[in-house]
Formats: structure tokens, sequence, C-alpha cells
């Protein structure tokens, strides 16, 4: 436990004018009111607000802050009160430690609108001040360090799934580097024990083969830079097993392929020596290939500048270097707290969201003010302003701030719609990368454009921004709506053909009314999407038809039914001239609608009393209700040598790519083939494919097989197979 006077000394040596005098009066009042109350470590509990107020020093935060720690449990959990603090130590404090109370009060496992609900406030208690938040992140640090004395686990949970899902991230967010990395490998330590003990395992196996490798490679470095001239002072770290996990799981890495596992911060002292040193290193080290970040020129933003690159450094180890000034490298690992402007008047305090590096914080409560509901809200904040961020640039240098796991694609569509829509490539810093590569902090994207471009189908599976999905979606309604209209129109041509009629759009457009319709092309893509028959189409342009139909030859599927009516009160043993050998004569025959029995199937006759006799092909899965009934099997066969010309339904399951022109392709397979498609359904529709039964007027089951084999020859058709059952 620090002393008093140790704090004291803390806060004195970056800031000499603080008040001693306030800062003890503090630390008695808070001592005083946690009296006998102890910690569940056995600990006095004042020592809690002490230690929280020591971590702060460590980031150089103002008076008010430090006070505002020593107090901030005083309201939640003895009697004072918030105007014992006001009368004791100002309103600036007492604003403080009741933000910090607020924050404290709202707890995040409830259910999601709840949660929502206090999420929300909670963000509007952070924007009052943004040292409310500091002082809560330290608060928080210490109980995630004392988190093992907590005896129930699930309670040890929820703490470390807050602290990985909305602490660490705030902590990073407001640059503060050292504070997210701490409190996501504690919080790592209670989730995953198992990982981070294997991890770390691996890490000391790998320090025991190196021996000293770290202070080995910071001497190497020192004399390298030193013989030409840059004074730089090095530190070298190995990465917490947290961010090593982060980045297997990210990349999807082996241990050995990281090449950061150990980073090296060189601290020189101008902006021109970092750029020196950068050349110094990659004249004296082999440079790993795609690990240069300018971050100098480019600050993330929040405020973080250096220069990073990937070497195989002295001991031919890859390593990470970090080159920066020093008064970079306080931003870099102190944050927020490095500015001293977070303080009232200064950019901070109530106007907090003014300051550029509290951007985020007024979008933030942007979103809050214009959020329809607190679940759109979470969704909003949650997902897009917590969750993982890249940073990303035009070549103009413009920022471009998209969710982690986001490709040129959506990079595109930020930028602009027509960006988007007609993007064909990609250079991620120089590079030609595919379109699905996923974007990294601080990567320069030139996005490649054609005028002949149109948004693909597959990018839907591999984009993440509501944007980009959004627009893709709508282009593929589009061009879907087209190529129905396109197999519609090829339907209704050839069922106008059938009936010996020439097809024209008047004809079409007389009966628009019974179907509903206002547009020819409407009727099409009715027809396409397999909605609406051909058949259905034809008879309403031509009434006088339908009785033909009866003894015509095509049958769409959906007149199936009246045409079996019609073949059970008749002629036995003969459906359509269909032939059958094996029947009683005067027996009503129908052919299965399970699975379409065609000339050449090997079939069998299943007997229902009154009824007569239905054909299913030997392997269609309906027999199997049969089995217990062997009575009513009837050996059947095509009645061969008859000269069937007839025209039979047969029926495929079918799942083409959801590419454009691929309906396209698969009527004009079809009707090179000499078949004909009467219905065509699809039953599922992915990003990446329509599932359809397509119903197909052919000759013979060898006719169908054809039609099959020429379907599986084309690329643009997945899988083809005949339906059974
Ligand atoms: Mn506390």
């Amino acid at each position: 436990m620090i002393r008093q006077f140790e704090l004291v000394e803390r806060v004195k040596a970056y800031d000499p004018s603080a008040d001693e005098e306030a800062l003890n009066r503090a630390y008695v009042f808070a001592m005083k009111v946690h009296g006998t109350q102890t910690r569940l470590s056995g600990d006095p509990y004042f020592s809690h607000p002490l230690e929280v107020a020591g971590i702060l020093t460590d980031y150089k935060v103002d008076m008010a802050s430090i006070i505002t720690a020593l107090l901030h449990d005083t309201v939640e959990d003895t009697e004072t009160t918030l105007k014992d603090i006001k009368k004791s130590f100002g309103k600036d404090v007492s604003r403080l430690v009741d933000g910090v109370t607020k924050l404290t009060r709202i707890e995040f496992q409830s259910d999601q609108a709840k949660q929502a609900e206090n999420f929300r406030k909670f963000v509007l208690a952070m924007s009052e001040d943004i040292r409310v938040l500091l002082v809560k992140l330290a608060d928080r640090l210490h109980n995630m360090r004392t988190l093992h004395y907590i005896k129930d686990p699930g309670k040890r949970r929820r703490i470390a799934l807050e602290t990985m899902d909305i602490y660490a991230p705030l902590a990073e967010r407001i640059g503060m580097q050292g504070m997210k990395n701490e409190l996501e490998d504690l919080a790592f330590g209670e989730l995953n024990p198992d990982a981070r003990k294997s991890i770390l395992k691996r890490l000391d196996f790998l320090r025991e083969k190196g021996g000293d490798l770290i202070p080995r490679i910071i001497t190497e470095l020192e004399k390298t830079l030193a013989d030409k001239g840059i004074n730089a002072v090095i530190e070298g770290r190995e990465k917490t097993p947290y961010s090593v996990w982060d980045k297997m799981q990210d990349q999807d890495l082996g241990f050995e392929q990281l090449s950061d596992i150990m980073a090296f911060r060189v601290i020189v002292d101008t902006i021109e020596d970092c750029y020196l040193t950068l050349g110094i290193a990659h004249g004296a080290y082999p440079v790993v290939p795609g690990r240069f970040k300018d971050y100098l020129s480019t600050p993330k933003p929040n405020g973080y500048r250096s220069l990073h690159t990937g070497v195989f450094g002295p001991e031919r180890q890859r390593i990470e270097l970090q080159i920066r000034t020093a008064e970079m490298h306080d931003i870099a690992e102190h944050g927020v707290a490095a500015h001293w402007n977070y303080k009232e008047g200064e950019g901070g305090g109530k106007n907090a969201g003014a300051a550029p590096q509290y951007r985020w914080l007024r979008e933030l409560l942007d979103i809050i003010e214009h959020a329809a509901e607190p679940e759109e809200f979470l969704e909003h904040t949650k997902l897009e302003m917590f969750k993982d961020q890249v940073f990303c640039f035009t070549p103009r240098g413009d920022l471009i701030t998209l969710p982690k796991g986001a490709t040129p694609v959506d990079f595109a569509y930020a930028v602009h719609s027509e960006v988007g829509d007609r993007c064909v490539g990609t250079k991620i810093n120089g590079r030609m990368m595919p379109l699905r590569s996923e974007l990294r902090n601080g990567d320069q994207v030139d996005i490649i454009t054609s005028e002949a471009q149109t948004p693909s189908p597959t990018w839907e599976s591999f984009v993440v921004t509501g944007k980009a999905r959004s627009r893709i979606r709508r282009y593929i309604r589009s061009q879907e709506s087209d190529e129905y209209t396109k197999l519609g129109t090829a339907i209704l041509e050839r069922a106008f053909e059938d009936e010996g009629y020439k097809f024209t759009n008047k004809a079409i457009r007389n009966v628009l009314k019974v179907f509903k319709q206002t547009k020819v092309k409407d009727l099409f893509a009715k027809v396409g999407a397999g909605v609406l028959t051909g058949r259905e189409v034809v008879e309403a342009v031509f009434p006088g038809i339908r009785k033909k139909k009866d003894d015509g030859k095509i049958v769409p599927l959906a007149h199936a039914r009246d045409k079996q009516a019609k073949a059970r009160s008749g002629k036995g043993g003969k459906e359509d001239g269909v032939s059958i050998k094996g029947l009683i004569p005067g027996m009503a025959l129908h052919l299965a609608n399970c699975c379409h029995p065609l000339p050449g199937d090997r079939i069998v006759g299943i007997v229902t009393t009154g009824k007569g006799v239905t054909i299913h092909t030997i392997d269609c899965d309906t027999l199997e209700d049969f089995v217990d009934a062997p009575e009513r099997w009837l050996d059947v066969s095509w009645d061969v040598g008859n000269d069937d010309q007839e025209i039979h339904v047969g029926r495929i399951h079918l799942a083409v790519l959801n590419v454009p022109g691929s309906l396209g392709d698969l009527s004009t397979v079809i009707a090179r083939n000499d078949g004909n498609i009467s219905n065509l359904k699809i039953t599922e529709r992915s990003t990446q494919f329509f599932n359809m039964l397509i119903d197909i007027e052919v000759r013979d089951v060898k006719h169908l097989t054809d039609i099959i084999a020429a379907l599986r020859a084309d690329p643009a058709i997945n899988s083809v197979e005949r339906a059974r059952g």
C-alpha cells in the first residue's frame, strides 16, 4: 500500500504546483469514512482508493483526478454525501465523484434492452468530463488485479467479460495502450486461463532457448545506432499473452509465424532522427516485408505517432521496432492523460466533445440522441464504435474509419457509393491485393474503378459494413428481376409456340389485369421466378385452348392433378399414351408426383384400393411407406416398342451459383438440349446459391439424363440431381 507521503511525492514529481494540503485532506477524509471496512483480500478498504490514485499518478493526471480517485467510493459505500464532498473539496471534485459513482452503479449484464439503456447512461456520464473515465478505468484496473479474491466464479467471469468488452476498448480509444493491455490480459486470464497458461509456457520456452535475448538485442541495437551518431533510449518487452493470443486468432497464425512477440521502442530526440533510425535499421538488418507503418505523417485518431517496422534483428529473430520521440512516447503511453487540455476550459470538461481527440465521444453522443430504439443505439455503438476499428487512408490522406474485418469493398463504399459500385481492384500500400483482403490499421487504400463494373453478388459474403451490404443487395435484387424477366420471356415464347401461336407483348398486355400486374416485364419476371407457369398465361390469353389441353401433350405441373383425375376415370394401363406392361386392363394409372417416372426408368406400381395404380421409380423414397404391404406392389415395366413420342415431365433439384447470368445459362443449356422448362421453383436462396426445383418436359429418362449431364458441365451450375420422392 502506498503511503501518504509517497502519493504526494509522486504527484509533485510531475506537477510541482500540486496542492499538497488538499491531497492530504482527501487522503485523511477517505481513510476516515471507509473506517474499518475491508476488502475481500483482507486489506483495509482504504487501500483500494489509494491504489487507484497511485495508478493514476503513472498517467500524470491532474490534482482533481487524483483527489477524485481517493474519494471515488465514498458516496457509494459510506455515509458520505456529494454535499459533504462539495463542501470539503469544491464543485469540480464533487461533480467528478458523482460521475464515477454513476458509472459504478451501471451494470452491463442485464437483458439486451436494459443493457442498451445502461450503456447510454454510461456514455452520458463519462462524456460530462473525460476525467470520470480516467478514474473509472484505474478503478477497474485495480479491481481486475485483485479479481482472484472474489470467490464466486460467475461474478468473476461477468466482471472479466465487462472488462474485455467495454473497459479495454475504452482505454484504447483514449490512447491508454498500457492500461488496455493490462486490462485485457487480466480478463483473458479469467476467461481463458488454459490458453493463457499455454502461451506463457511457450513464451518461457522461447526465452530459455534464446537466453537473455531482449537485453542482448537492446545492446546491439544501441551500438548500431550509436555508430551512426544517433542517441537513442531502447526499451524491449514481450507482448502480453493476450495480445499474442489475439494476433494468433486474428491472423490465423501459428506461434512461430508471429513476428512481434518481442517489440522494441526506440526513443530518439527528433523526428528527423526517427527516419534516420529507420534507415539505419533497414540498412543493418533484413526487413520483414509488409510491416512498415508510418504513423508519424499520419497519426492514429487517438493521437498515437510512431514509425513501425519489422526486421530480422541482431539474433536473427523477427522483432518489431517502434521508433518515436520522447514526446510521442509519452502520448503513446498515457494517451488522453498526456494532454493537459482534458481539463475544463482547455477543450475538456463540459466541452469534452469539442477537441479533436474526443470526436468519437461526440459521435457517440450524436448516435445516442438520434437512435430510435435502445437496441439500435447499442448496435451502432457497441458494434461500430467499440468493436475494434481499423483506420485507413485514401491516397490523398483522408481518414476512413471502418469496423474490424472490413475489406477494400467496404472502404470503397465508405468513400462513395459510386466508387463502391464501380470498384474492380485495389492497391493496399501500393500493392495490388484481392478485393476480399482484410484491411489493417494505417493501410493506404487505392480503389481502382471501371465504368463498366457493377457490384458482384460474391462481395456480399465478405463485406462487413451495413452500407456496402445494402448497396450490393439492392443491386442484386434489380439484377435478379432482370434474370427472371429473361427466363420468363423464354418460357412464355416456348409455351405460345407449343400451342401454335406467335408470342407477342400485345397479347400479354391484354391479360395483365388477370394476373394483377401492371407491367409486361413484371409478368415475365413472375413466370421466370416460377410463381406463374407459362401455360397459365397462354390459357389466359386463349381461353379456348383449355379444353384442348386435356388431350394435349404439354402438362404443366400446376395442372397435373386435373390430368390424373382424368386418367383415373378412364383408359387403364395408359396415361397420355404411356403404355405400361403388367397392369390389369381397366385399371386407373397415374405417374407419381414425387419421383416423376420417365420412360426408361425402372418402375414399380403401388395399388391403392379404389384409386388404381401409382407408378413410382424403383428408387423413390415414397416406396419406403409400402415395405410392409408387399401385396400392393405391382411389377410393371414400360411398354417399349410402342413408338413413344409422348412428352413427360421430369423433375430435378439444382443448385446454381448466384451470379449474374447464371439463370440465363441454365435456360440456354436446357433449351439447347431440346428440353422445355414447364415449371421452376426457387426453394432456397443464399448469397452463394439458388437452390431450385425444375420440371422439364422430356421424351424419356435418357433425354433427362442428357440434360442433366449438360447442366453438370456448365460452370455456373453447382449440382444437379433428379428429384427422388
Ligand atoms: Mn472502486
